[in-house]
């Protein structure tokens, strides 16, 4: 068995953990936040299930409309098996990460169709039979739905339990993650499991936050040992136990970045660099029409079924090489849009607008706009992918994506 990580970064006094669980229970009954997904019966379960997965990845301040929403569109698994996945997409429009509401969906649909409408219970039950359902959210429903004392590690435990231990590895490493699950799930108070690890992500979302922790507030300041290190340095009066004195260290910070001084307690958690974000252009193309009303309308098609933005509504989009110049972009988008339309298009007739830039997660991605107002009436193509006509109010109502509501903007 592999040896046991050094003493200081673990929780082994059982007073302590006793201690710690109290303290962080009584702040979170005092302070708690009040949101929506609180305020209902805890045990309801699409609330708790629906709000963890668009808090990955998602500030709370920007889930709470969508959540309200969601919920009052699908209150019961059984309402959002049945939803289409073009509606969910709708719903999800601007919150990004869409493949985490076709997930949510087709998980609803298999627990109603597979398992009898009956929600797996425990953390490992659900995280093997739902898809879409990883460590995290499977932890966060047993423990809160059901009272499994079972913990979580999200970004912001990540950050409280590095600070608390001072463990300064990058916090991503397989050997990090590994051993925050473990404490997580020794610390996680056996009686009050959801309340607990709800306290946790709170403090590291309120108090325990990123670059200016609020650490005279903290409510498990006495149990932190960045804390302490900060306050005593070198000079400790106590011996420092902070300083793990395990050469090579799995969990320590690595020795050619120790300790900065003046970082105090954000020293904790280090992550390894980004990776730089893939560099992507694309040629889009607003195609306007008068519609029978007189209104502008614009046309749209539909992405794939998968990959990036499944499902979703965009502009004719071309994805081009690099650097590509504009004569040649202009020639290989009209070939494009000949396709969708079904006649002639003059590279010349495109306008160019300008361009628009969207940071998905892990893609720079530049749209070059052009426009193209079209006299007539246009038949598409029925053969080709689905496309159609849409006002400016029905295109704000589609299941589009951020990027495209910028491109419009344009
Ligand atoms: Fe975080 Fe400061 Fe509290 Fe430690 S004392 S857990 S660093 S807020």
């Amino acid at each position: 068995a592999p040896a046991p990580p050094p003493a200081p970064h673990l929780f082994s006094d059982p007073a302590e953990v006793k201690a710690l669980r109290r303290d962080l229970l009584a702040w979170y009954d005092r302070c708690k936040r009040d949101l929506p997904w609180r305020t209902l019966i805890p045990a309801l379960l699409p609330a708790v299930w629906v709000s963890e997965v668009m808090l990955q990845q998602t500030q709370v301040a920007t889930v709470i409309d969508y959540y309200n929403r969601w919920m009052q569109r699908w209150p019961t698994l059984q309402a959002l098996a049945r939803a289409s996945l073009e509606e969910v997409n709708e719903l999800w429009a601007g919150l990004g990460y869409y493949s985490r509401g076709k997930r949510l969906q087709e998980a609803a649909r298999k627990v109603v169709s597979e398992l009898a409408g009956g929600m797996p219970r425990t953390a490992e039950d659900l995280q093997k039979l739902l898809p879409g359902v990883g460590r995290y959210t499977a932890g966060a429903i047993a423990s809160i739905s059901y009272g499994q004392p079972t913990g979580v590690v999200d970004g912001n435990v990540i950050r409280v339990l590095c600070r608390l231990r001072c463990i300064g590895a990058d916090s991503s490493s397989p050997a990090v993650i590994d051993h925050l699950w473990d404490m997580a799930n020794a610390l996680v108070d056996r009686s009050r499991p959801g309340d607990f690890n709800q306290a946790l992500m709170e403090l590291g979302a309120t108090v325990c936050v990123p670059k200016a922790p609020l650490c005279g507030q903290c409510p498990v300041k006495q149990h932190c040992r960045a804390q302490r290190r900060k306050l005593f340095g070198k000079a400790a009066p106590v011996p420092d136990v902070e300083d793990c004195g395990a050469g090579g260290c799995p969990l320590c910070p690595p020795a050619t970045e120790p300790w900065d001084s003046s970082l105090g307690v954000t020293n904790f958690p280090r992550k390894a660099a980004k990776k730089q974000p893939r560099v992507a252009q694309t040629a889009t193309c607003v195609l306007e029409r008068r519609g029978c009303h007189g209104a502008l309308e614009y046309l749209l098609v539909q992405r794939p079924s998968s990959g990036l933005l499944a499902g979703l509504w965009e502009f004719p989009s071309l994805p081009l090489p690099q650097d590509l110049q504009e004569e040649k972009q202009r020639e290989a988008l009209a070939q494009h849009l000949e396709a969708w339309l079904g006649q002639p298009v003059a590279a010349g007739d495109l306008r160019l607008i300008g361009e628009v830039v969207h940071i998905f997660s892990h893609i720079h991605q530049t749209y070059v706009v052009y426009s193209l107002p079209l006299d007539g009436d246009v038949t598409l193509d029925p053969a080709s992918s689905p496309s159609r006509w849409v006002t400016e109010e029905e295109f704000h109502a589609s299941a589009v994506s951020t990027a495209m509501k910028k491109v419009l903007g344009a």
